[in-house]
């Protein structure tokens, strides 16, 4: 079922691309494995899927210790500084860098193992209350101050959009967050690149790769609904 379901979701993500005049390899698609067990990413492992994500640090690292095979798994929720210290090597991008002191932590704990941080903003494009993320007019400020982290790599963007019952509501969140990426790029900043725009998820992920969206993170349409009460 699993295997099915990430094989439909990849079949309308490329439709979807073509269909928009984007090529598909430019997009990637995170399977969100959150609360699943390990077996769940050994299934989708079986036939190559190398992108996960998951939004909590020790079920992260958890799932990094036991995996089979070295994969990619992407930090997505949002990041206590407290935390840094036992994700900072496992993440392959910490998609939700939304805070000056989070990214002091992450430039020291990184400096500490000699890497750099692949790391996105996180934007609250809809300025929603219960939301993590900088505003939009953060975000300008902020990649001017993070940019002389040496451990520390602007890759591009994150948002999570409002929860609709229609996605074409979110259609305005994902065009804001690509035109505040191109903002950002005619601004030059040394060691900010924009290659990356994370967004959309179950109910919208295809409108946001109409907008632009490079990586999509997919979770119930593949792995069914969650049960957080276990
Ligand atoms: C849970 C989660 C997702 C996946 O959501 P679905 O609606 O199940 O596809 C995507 N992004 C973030 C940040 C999440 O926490």
């Amino acid at each position: 079922m699993i295997i099915s379901n990430y094989r439909k979701i990849e079949q309308t993500m490329i439709d979807t691309a073509i269909a928009c005049g984007r090529n598909p390899d430019d997009i990637t698609l995170i399977a969100v494995s959150k609360t699943k067990p390990l077996s769940c990413i050994e299934d989708l492992i079986s036939i190559h899927v190398n992108d996960f994500g998951e939004n909590k640090v020790q079920e992260l690292c958890d799932k990094y210790e036991n995996v089979s095979k070295p994969v990619n798994f992407h930090l997505i929720g949002h990041l206590q500084t407290n935390k840094v210290k036992y994700v900072v090597d496992k993440a392959c991008l910490i998609h939700s860098l939304d805070s000056l002191k989070l990214a002091k932590e992450i430039q020291k704990e990184a400096s500490k193992r000699n890497i750099v941080s692949e790391v996105l903003i996180e934007v609250n494009v809809a300025n929603e209350e219960s939301k993590f993320g900088l505003s939009v007019e953060e975000v300008l400020p902020f990649l001017e101050e993070i940019s002389t982290y040496p451990n520390i790599h602007v890759n591009g963007l994150m948002t999570i959009a409002p929860f609709v019952d229609n996605p074409e509501e979110n259609r305005v969140h994902f065009k804001r967050l690509k035109q505040l990426s191109l903002d950002i790029i005619s601004k030059n900043i040394d060691n900010i690149d924009m290659n990356v725009l994370s967004m959309g998820m179950t109910n919208d992920y295809k409108v946001a790769i109409e907008e632009g969206a490079t990586m999509i993170r997919v979770g119930t349409a593949i792995f069914g609904a969650r049960n957080y009460s276990i």
